[in-house]
C-alpha cells in the first residue's frame, strides 16, 4: 500500500470489540443514520504528527463528556485510543512518519430503525487551506451568534458538547468568505462591548502587550478547547501568566496578538479583524512555537 493516498477508515463497535479497516471507495453508513439525518452525534478532531495522535488524553476526555451530554452510551475511550494507534500505524506505513494528518472520531445515535449507535474513525490529509492559514494567519469577521442560553435552557441545550451539528458554523464561515474573510469570531452582542465567545471551529486566545495570555471562559456557549488547555499548561510552566475570563471585542483590538487555536490548524494569528489590520507583534514566532510545542508534546 506504500504511496496510497486513500484516507484511512476504521469502523468501530460502539460497545467495544473488533476494529475493522474499511475500504474508502465504498460507502459505510445507512440512509437513516442519525448522524446524517439529524447531526445527532459527537466527534473529535486530532492532529496526527510524527506517528502519533496529539493531545489524545484531552480529546478522549472531551469525547466522553460530549457523549454523556448527548445521551449516547458511554464510549470505552481506551478502545478508541487503541483503534487510533492502529490507524496511525497504518497511516505511517502508507504515508511515512513525516506525513501530518487529521484524525476524526465520530460517534452517532446510529440507525433510526435499530437505535444501534454508529462509530468510526478516519485519518485524512490536512486541507491545504488549513496549512496556509497556519502559516499566513487569518482575516476574521466578528458575528453575533444569535442565541444565548439561559440557566434553564442550558440544562437541555447541548452547549459545551462537540456535536456533529456544525451547520450554523459552516453558514457563518460561508458568510465570512463571501465578504473576503477567512474566519469568524462569534460574539454575544454587537459592537466593541460585545462579549467574545469562540471561533467557528477554534478557541480565541489573546496575548496581551504585557505578556499575559487570556481566553474566554469555557462552558455555556464556549466549547472547552483542548489546544487552549494544552497551551495554558505549557505556557504557565514556562512562566507566562494565563487566565480564562470574559473578553470584549475591544480587548481583541488592544491585544498584542490574537490567535485562533485548534487541533489541526494549531495556531492561526488574526491578521485582520473586521477589516482592520492587526500588526504582527515582535514575539509572533515565540508565541507560535509555544502553541505548537504545547500541542505536539501533549
Ligand atoms: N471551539 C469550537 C466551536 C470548535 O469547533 C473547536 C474545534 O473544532 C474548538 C473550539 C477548538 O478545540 P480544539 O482545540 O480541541 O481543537
Amino acid at each position: 500500500m506504500a504511496g496510497s493516498t486513500a484516507p484511512i477508515i476504521f469502523i468501530l463497535e460502539p460497545f467495544g470489540g473488533s476494529i475493522r479497516r474499511h475500504n474508502a471507495a465504498l460507502p459505510s453508513l445507512f440512509w437513516d443514520d442519525a448522524g446524517v439525518t439529524r447531526g445527532d452525534g459527537v466527534f473529535e478532531t486530532f492532529l496526527v504528527r510524527q506517528g502519533r495522535a496529539c493531545n489524545a488524553q484531552r480529546h478522549a476526555e472531551r469525547f466522553a463528556a460530549s457523549a454523556q451530554r448527548m445521551g449516547l452510551p458511554a464510549p470505552d475511550v481506551n478502545y478508541w485510543l487503541k483503534a487510533t494507534e492502529e490507524a496511525v500505524s497504518a497511516w505511517v506505513e502508507e504515508r511515512g512518519e513525516e506525513a501530518e494528518g487529521t484524525c476524526v472520531w465520530t460517534y452517532t445515535h446510529g440507525r433510526a430503525s435499530t437505535g444501534f449507535p454508529s462509530a468510526w474513525l478516519t485519518i485524512t490529509e490536512i486541507k491545504p487551506e488549513q496549512l496556509r492559514q497556519r502559516r499566513e494567519g487569518v482575516s476574521v469577521l466578528t458575528l453575533p451568534r444569535g442565541f444565548t442560553p439561559t440557566e434553564e435552557s442550558a440544562q437541555w441545550m447541548l452547549t459545551g458538547a462537540k456535536t456533529l451539528n456544525y451547520a450554523a458554523a459552516m453558514a457563518a464561515l460561508r458568510h465570512a468568505r463571501a465578504q473576503g474573510c477567512d474566519d469568524v469570531i462569534f460574539t454575544q452582542g454587537t459592537g466593541e462591548d460585545a462579549r467574545v465567545l469562540e471561533g467557528a471551529t477554534s478557541t480565541v486566545v489573546l496575548v496581551k502587550k504585557n505578556g499575559k495570555i487570556r481566553t474566554p471562559l469555557s462552558g455555556g456557549e464556549v466549547l472547552r478547547g483542548t489546544t487552549q488547555e494544552a497551551l495554558f499548561d505549557a505556557a504557565q510552566a514556562a512562566g507566562w501568566r494565563c487566565k480564562a475570563k470574559d473578553l470584549t471585542v475591544a480587548d481583541l483590538y488592544e491585544a498584542g496578538s490574537v490567535w485562533l487555536v485548534s487541533s489541526v490548524r494549531i495556531a492561526a494569528r488574526v491578521t485582520h479583524l473586521n477589516g482592520k489590520k492587526l500588526p504582527a507583534p515582535d514575539n509572533e514566532q515565540e508565541v507560535r512555537a509555544l502553541i505548537e510545542s504545547a500541542v505536539t508534546s501533549a
